[in-house]
Protein backbone atom coordinates (compact mmCIF):
# COMPACT_ATOMS: atom_id res chain seq x y z
CA UNK A 1 0.00 0.00 0.00
CA UNK A 2 1.66 3.32 -1.21
CA UNK A 3 0.23 6.61 1.21
CA UNK A 4 0.58 9.47 -1.30
CA UNK A 5 0.35 12.61 0.52
CA UNK A 6 -2.23 14.56 -1.08
CA UNK A 7 -2.39 18.09 0.48
CA UNK A 8 -1.66 20.15 -2.58
CA UNK A 9 1.05 19.41 -5.28
CA UNK A 10 1.19 16.72 -8.20
CA UNK A 11 0.02 13.97 -6.36
CA UNK A 12 -2.46 12.78 -9.01
CA UNK A 13 0.55 11.94 -11.68
CA UNK A 14 2.16 9.72 -8.94
CA UNK A 15 -1.18 7.76 -8.28
CA UNK A 16 -1.55 7.34 -12.14
CA UNK A 17 2.24 6.07 -12.31
CA UNK A 18 2.02 3.67 -8.93
CA UNK A 19 -1.44 2.06 -10.45
CA UNK A 20 0.07 1.41 -13.81
CA UNK A 21 2.97 -0.41 -12.00
CA UNK A 22 0.31 -2.48 -10.14
CA UNK A 23 0.46 -0.85 -6.66
CA UNK A 24 -2.08 0.00 -4.62
CA UNK A 25 -2.46 3.53 -3.19
CA UNK A 26 -4.28 5.52 -0.73
CA UNK A 27 -4.24 9.45 -0.93
CA UNK A 28 -3.65 10.92 2.40
CA UNK A 29 -5.55 14.27 2.94
CA UNK A 30 -5.37 14.66 6.76
CA UNK A 31 -4.74 12.43 10.06
CA UNK A 32 -8.05 10.34 9.98
CA UNK A 33 -6.58 9.24 6.29
CA UNK A 34 -2.96 8.33 7.39
CA UNK A 35 -4.52 6.59 10.73
CA UNK A 36 -6.53 4.17 7.96
CA UNK A 37 -3.93 3.90 5.83
CA UNK A 38 -0.53 3.16 7.83
CA UNK A 39 0.66 1.79 11.18
CA UNK A 40 2.70 4.54 12.83
CA UNK A 41 5.57 2.98 12.24
CA UNK A 42 6.17 1.82 8.55
CA UNK A 43 6.47 -2.06 8.14
CA UNK A 44 5.57 -4.62 5.45
CA UNK A 45 4.91 -3.49 1.72
CA UNK A 46 3.89 0.16 2.83
CA UNK A 47 5.70 3.48 1.27
CA UNK A 48 4.68 6.92 0.92
CA UNK A 49 5.58 9.81 -1.78
CA UNK A 50 5.67 12.97 -1.04
CA UNK A 51 5.09 14.70 -4.38
CA UNK A 52 5.99 18.29 -5.91
CA UNK A 53 4.55 21.17 -5.29
CA UNK A 54 5.16 23.88 -3.04
CA UNK A 55 7.09 23.38 0.32
CA UNK A 56 6.25 26.13 2.10
CA UNK A 57 2.40 24.73 2.04
CA UNK A 58 2.86 21.62 2.41
CA UNK A 59 4.42 22.49 5.54
CA UNK A 60 1.86 24.54 6.47
CA UNK A 61 -0.65 22.20 5.44
CA UNK A 62 1.11 19.48 6.90
CA UNK A 63 1.42 20.94 10.45
CA UNK A 64 -2.19 22.45 10.41
CA UNK A 65 -3.38 18.38 9.52
CA UNK A 66 -1.59 17.49 12.28
CA UNK A 67 0.51 15.12 9.80
CA UNK A 68 3.91 16.43 10.35
CA UNK A 69 4.63 14.27 13.13
CA UNK A 70 3.55 11.18 12.60
CA UNK A 71 5.02 10.98 9.28
CA UNK A 72 8.45 12.28 10.61
CA UNK A 73 8.33 9.18 13.14
CA UNK A 74 6.87 6.63 10.55
CA UNK A 75 10.07 7.59 8.03
CA UNK A 76 12.57 7.23 11.00
CA UNK A 77 10.41 3.79 11.85
CA UNK A 78 11.93 2.61 8.57
CA UNK A 79 8.84 3.47 6.05
CA UNK A 80 10.44 4.14 2.56
CA UNK A 81 9.30 7.16 1.16
CA UNK A 82 9.98 8.74 -2.33
CA UNK A 83 9.89 12.76 -2.48
CA UNK A 84 10.23 14.64 -5.73
CA UNK A 85 11.13 18.25 -5.96
CA UNK A 86 8.79 19.68 -2.78
CA UNK A 87 8.87 16.84 -1.55
CA UNK A 88 13.00 16.27 -1.87
CA UNK A 89 12.85 19.83 0.10
CA UNK A 90 10.35 18.23 2.55
CA UNK A 91 12.94 15.52 3.97
CA UNK A 92 15.76 17.65 4.39
CA UNK A 93 17.47 18.72 7.78
CA UNK A 94 15.44 21.69 7.90
CA UNK A 95 11.85 20.18 7.39
CA UNK A 96 11.09 16.80 8.43
CA UNK A 97 14.66 16.23 9.33
CA UNK A 98 14.96 12.70 8.40
CA UNK A 99 17.42 13.00 5.47
CA UNK A 100 21.04 14.00 5.91
CA UNK A 101 20.65 16.70 2.92
CA UNK A 102 20.13 20.46 2.78
CA UNK A 103 18.40 21.28 -0.14
CA UNK A 104 18.27 24.69 -2.19
CA UNK A 105 15.30 25.79 -2.73
CA UNK A 106 14.29 27.45 -6.46
CA UNK A 107 17.49 26.52 -7.41
CA UNK A 108 17.86 27.30 -11.16
CA UNK A 109 16.60 30.97 -11.23
CA UNK A 110 14.19 32.33 -12.92
CA UNK A 111 15.86 31.84 -16.49
CA UNK A 112 15.71 28.11 -15.86
CA UNK A 113 12.83 27.60 -13.89
CA UNK A 114 11.47 24.79 -15.82
CA UNK A 115 13.97 22.33 -17.91
CA UNK A 116 14.65 18.77 -18.87
CA UNK A 117 17.34 16.87 -19.20
CA UNK A 118 18.49 13.42 -19.36
CA UNK A 119 20.99 12.12 -17.61
CA UNK A 120 22.61 9.03 -15.85
CA UNK A 121 20.96 7.68 -13.11
CA UNK A 122 23.08 4.98 -10.67
CA UNK A 123 21.77 1.63 -11.38
CA UNK A 124 19.31 2.92 -13.74
CA UNK A 125 20.79 3.98 -16.72
CA UNK A 126 19.98 7.72 -18.82
CA UNK A 127 16.94 9.09 -17.48
CA UNK A 128 14.67 12.00 -18.90
CA UNK A 129 14.03 14.36 -16.37
CA UNK A 130 11.64 17.50 -16.20
CA UNK A 131 12.73 20.03 -13.81
CA UNK A 132 10.34 22.59 -12.45
CA UNK A 133 11.35 26.24 -9.97
CA UNK A 134 13.22 22.65 -8.84
CA UNK A 135 15.50 22.27 -6.14
CA UNK A 136 18.91 20.53 -5.93
CA UNK A 137 21.23 19.32 -2.81
CA UNK A 138 24.03 21.52 -1.44
CA UNK A 139 25.33 19.51 1.05
CA UNK A 140 24.90 15.60 1.75
CA UNK A 141 26.40 14.08 4.56
CA UNK A 142 28.29 10.71 4.15
CA UNK A 143 25.66 8.64 4.30
CA UNK A 144 23.78 9.91 1.42
CA UNK A 145 24.61 7.91 -1.83
CA UNK A 146 24.11 10.12 -5.01
CA UNK A 147 22.36 8.86 -7.75
CA UNK A 148 22.20 11.34 -10.20
CA UNK A 149 23.91 15.15 -11.09
CA UNK A 150 23.35 17.72 -13.49
CA UNK A 151 26.01 20.11 -14.33
CA UNK A 152 27.71 18.71 -11.33
CA UNK A 153 24.35 19.49 -9.46
CA UNK A 154 22.93 16.98 -7.02
CA UNK A 155 19.36 15.83 -8.35
CA UNK A 156 19.09 12.42 -6.94
CA UNK A 157 19.97 10.58 -3.71
CA UNK A 158 19.13 7.67 -1.62
CA UNK A 159 19.83 7.46 2.24
CA UNK A 160 18.47 4.06 3.92
CA UNK A 161 14.52 3.70 3.09
CA UNK A 162 14.51 7.51 1.52
CA UNK A 163 15.03 8.38 -2.06
CA UNK A 164 14.33 12.03 -3.27
CA UNK A 165 14.81 13.39 -7.03
CA UNK A 166 14.77 17.01 -7.64
CA UNK A 167 13.09 16.41 -10.70
CA UNK A 168 9.56 14.88 -11.34
CA UNK A 169 9.48 11.15 -12.57
CA UNK A 170 6.14 11.34 -12.51
CA UNK A 171 5.61 13.62 -15.78
CA UNK A 172 7.27 11.35 -18.09
CA UNK A 173 6.30 7.80 -19.53
CA UNK A 174 9.32 6.54 -17.74
CA UNK A 175 8.41 4.35 -14.68
CA UNK A 176 11.92 3.17 -13.75
CA UNK A 177 12.14 5.74 -10.58
CA UNK A 178 8.82 4.93 -9.28
CA UNK A 179 9.90 0.73 -9.94
CA UNK A 180 13.05 1.71 -7.75
CA UNK A 181 11.06 2.97 -5.13
CA UNK A 182 8.83 -0.15 -5.30
CA UNK A 183 12.02 -2.35 -4.95
CA UNK A 184 12.71 -0.58 -1.59
CA UNK A 185 9.51 -1.44 -0.14
N1 LIG B 1 9.78 25.54 -5.98
C1 LIG B 1 9.03 24.63 -5.17
C2 LIG B 1 9.38 24.77 -3.69
O1 LIG B 1 10.35 25.40 -3.36
C3 LIG B 1 9.24 23.20 -5.63
C4 LIG B 1 8.79 23.07 -7.05
C5 LIG B 1 8.19 21.75 -7.39
O2 LIG B 1 7.90 20.91 -6.52
N2 LIG B 1 7.92 21.55 -8.66
O3 LIG B 1 8.67 24.26 -2.88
Amino acid sequence: MIAILALQGAFAEHELMLQRLGAETRLIRNLEDWNKTLPLKGVGRSGLVIPGGESTSMMRIMKDEGLFEPIREAILGGLPVLGTCAGLIMLDRNHLGVMDILAKRNAYGRQLGSFNAEEEFKGIGNVPMTFIRAPYIEEAGPDVEILATVDGKIVAARQANTLVTAFHPELTDDTRIHELFLSML
